[in-house]
């Protein structure tokens, strides 16, 4: 499956015909390619979004919104073969790719459905010949930057908002997962959308791509999805032309269990926390603090749930853990874990590298804060669990960390759970629920995990300015 460039409407090869090869995780096979964008192929994409965006922001709310209400129903009829893609070239159990094309398309839904509420306001003036209005306008033209473990929702996350308020977008997919991205293009194309409105730009020079993308004053906002370093270089680069910046950054979630927790939910709810998408997901649990007093029995559930994950290529039935992404993300998961029992962590189950990009999934007991892991975001199947004594204690330890993506507490006490989600530095805390996404609620960090939000709502403002207009000399006849 090969995937090209796709700008002003129309698919087309690199300028130089250069292509970047696709290989699916689980065996290395070559499964594609996709173009490998030269920077006047980027620039082609900046002059067709501009050029479209008067058009399309001048539509009306309901034509946007009936084109997108069509991208989700072409989305749900694609699904399987959308799914199959995304777990070849990204490696999650296909079950979860499925769930994750669901995922993006209930954006696209939510979003054909916020398009049309996109409301002012009118203000009370200090003087009786004045009038004072607020109109939100869209941004204009937007680049959105995407990482590789979530290949169509983090795309779906960003461009369903930008296209229903009216702006038009530039997608730039990770090098890693180029073909699920081409598939929702394609998705958009057969909606209807106007040429230029969304372009798709491929390669293996992020930092061109990137560059090219925050220099051009033509742009008007960056989204990206990523890691840390990588954002804060972003947000730099955005200073030069003070484009508006929304960040989904890196986390390292902590996930307390209290001693009047549910345990038996507990356990099953930090396995989908812990090990969906093998681990490489942002708001995966990283830290595991459990009381003293039930951290005998939680371990012992949560550890024989583990033991029974079954591991292979995505594609096959019953799969619950797939390779992780490349050879960086093992040496990376190995390192916390040699690092952690170098220390005097115990493994309770796993801590085996088994060929290829498969890591077993793990659990160590007897962590402390001095361990790697509990201060880095591992990014793979192990789960660090460690012991504290009282509330204050585990917040304090909670907080400290420079992360506030996800955080998620379990306890049966109502008061416990909003005296404690209220002290969490985080942007999304669950509270007896180990997976909160979902498209009618804000996502997003606080600290280095980033800015701005994205779901709900709240979601549009990111793609919004504000215009204030003042009416005078309304009193004279
Ligand atoms: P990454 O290395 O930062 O890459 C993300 C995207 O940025 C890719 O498209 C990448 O392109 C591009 N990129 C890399 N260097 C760039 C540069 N100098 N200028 C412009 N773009 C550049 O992150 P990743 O490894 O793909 O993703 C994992 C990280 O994403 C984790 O930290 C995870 O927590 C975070 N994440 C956060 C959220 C959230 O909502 N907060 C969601 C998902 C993931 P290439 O692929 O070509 O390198």
């Amino acid at each position: 499956m090969d995937y090209s460039l796709y700008i002003d409407g129309k698919w087309c090869q690199a300028k130089d015909g250069k292509t970047v090869p696709v290989t699916n995780p689980a065996n290395g096979q070559v499964i594609g390619s996709a173009a490998d964008a030269t920077a006047e192929d980027v620039v082609s994409a900046i002059e067709a979004a501009h050029k479209a965006f008067p058009l399309w922001a001048a539509k009306s709310a309901r034509e946007r919104s009936e084109i997108l209400y069509k991208a989700y129903q072409l989305m749900l009829e694609r699904i399987d073969e959308i799914a199959r893609v995304l777990t070849m070239e990204q490696g999650k159990p296909l079950a979860e790719a499925k769930g994750e094309v669901l995922y993006a398309a209930d954006y696209i839904q939510w979003y054909a459905e916020e398009a049309k509420r996109v409301y002012g306001d009118v203000i009370p003036a200090t003087y009786t010949n004045k009038r004072i209005f607020v109109f939100r306008q869209p941004i204009g033209v937007i680049a959105a930057i995407t990482p590789w473990n979530f290949p169509a929702a983090m795309i779906a996350r960003k461009i369903a908002p930008a296209l229903a308020v009216g702006c038009t977008a530039i997608v730039k997919p990770a090098e890693q997962t180029p073909l699920t991205a081409g598939k929702l293009v394609e998705v958009f194309h057969d909606a209807g959308l106007p040429a230029g409105a969304l372009n798709l730009v491929t390669g293996s020079k992020p930092s061109m791509i990137g560059q090219t993308l925050l220099a051009d004053s033509r742009v008007r906002k960056v989204t990206f999805t990523g890691s840390t370093p990588v954002g804060k270089l972003i947000m730099k680069q955005a200073a030069d032309t003070v484009k508006r910046v929304s960040l989904e950054l890196g986390g390292h979630a902590p996930f307390i269990v209290f001693p009047d927790a549910d345990l038996e939910l507990a356990a099953s709810q930090v396995i989908a926390s812990k090990y969906r998408n093998a681990g490489q997901t942002c708001i995966c649990t990283n830290r595991i603090y459990v009381h003293e007093d039930v951290v005998d029995d939680f371990t012992e559930k949560f550890v024989a749930k583990v033991k029974e994950l079954k591991i292979g290529d995505g594609l096959e039935e019953g799969v619950q853990i797939g390779p992780l992404i490349d050879e960086e993300a093992i040496k990376k998961v190995d390192r916390h874990v040699q690092d952690a029992i170098s220390k005097g962590a115990q493994l309770a189950t796993g801590g085996r590298q088994l060929g290829g990009l498969y890591y077993e999934p793990t659990v160590l007991c007897g962590v402390t804060d001095d361990m790697l892991i509990q201060q880095e975001e591992t990014f793979g199947p192990v789960a660090p669990i460690q012991i504290f004594k009282d509330e204050k204690e585990v917040i304090q330890k909670a907080n400290n960390t420079p992360y506030g993506l996800a955080s998620y507490l379990f306890t049966q006490d109502i008061a416990r759970a909003f005296r404690v989600a209220e002290a969490l530095e985080y942007g999304i805390v669950g509270i007896n629920d180990g997976a909160p996404s979902t498209a009618q609620a804000p996502f997003g960090g606080v600290k280095e995990s980033g800015m701005g939000r994205e779901g709900g709502k709240h979601g549009l403002e990111d793609y919004l300015e504000i215009k204030y207009i003042s009416l005078g000399g309304v009193d004279k006849k």
